[in-house]
């Protein structure tokens, strides 16, 4: 296992349309333990392949709380099958765009079918922080970022912000200390 770096806003590979995974193989079940060690480093509760530069659809995520066993859970091509009318709204942060956070709209629940770890097709039906979190980073394998469901002013500035940073050489990895997890979505 090897921890890679994230790619942070305005990486252009942020912007890909990953592609499906062929065949679950040795070399997905790598990148998915790659996946992880970055998630829990950085620390996160979700991460798409593509924040380490890798275009395929495959999503790690641990919503276990701090005093609680970690729950991995792999999504493997996850395709949203049902999203509820209804909408709720989550303050949400991206390990892409550091130490930014916003309040975005979503469905409050969606159902979606994916390949688990061993390559098996699964289905759940997700609410709360796990239907937000799929939504995410099921967003970020199609090359959409969550500052795009917020204003285009708000957007405008958090790009202007991190473009200034990257030309001046900053890296722009956040010193993450009192925040929750819950705000870093991935
Ligand atoms: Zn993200």
């Amino acid at each position: 296992m090897a921890k890679r770096d994230i790619l942070i806003i305005p990486d252009t590979r942020l912007r890909l349309k990953s592609a499906p995974v062929a065949a679950v193989d040795a070399s997905v079940s790598a990148l998915i333990d790659d996946m992880f060690e970055t998630m829990y480093d950085a620390p996160g509760i979700g991460l798409a392949a593509i924040q380490i530069g890798v275009p395929q659809r495959v999503i790690t995520m641990d919503l276990a709380k701090k005093d609680e066993p970690k729950k991995p859970q792999v999504f493997i091509n996850p395709e949203i099958s049902w999203a509820a009318e209804e909408k709720a709204t989550y303050e949400e942060g991206c390990l892409s765009i550091p130490e930014y956070y916003e309040e975005v709209t979503r469905p409050k629940a969606v159902k979606v079918k994916f390949l688990d770890r061993d390559g098996k097709a699964q289905e759940i039906e997700a609410e709360g922080l796990l239907a937000t979190c799929l939504q995410h980073e099921i967003d970020h394998i199609n090359g959409v970022l969550f500052i795009d469901h917020i204003s285009k002013l708000k957007r405008d500035m958090v790009m202007k912000k991190f473009k200034k940073a990257q030309k001046r050489g900053e890296t722009t990895r956040a010193a993450y200390t009192e925040d929750t997890p819950e705000h870093r979505i991935g």
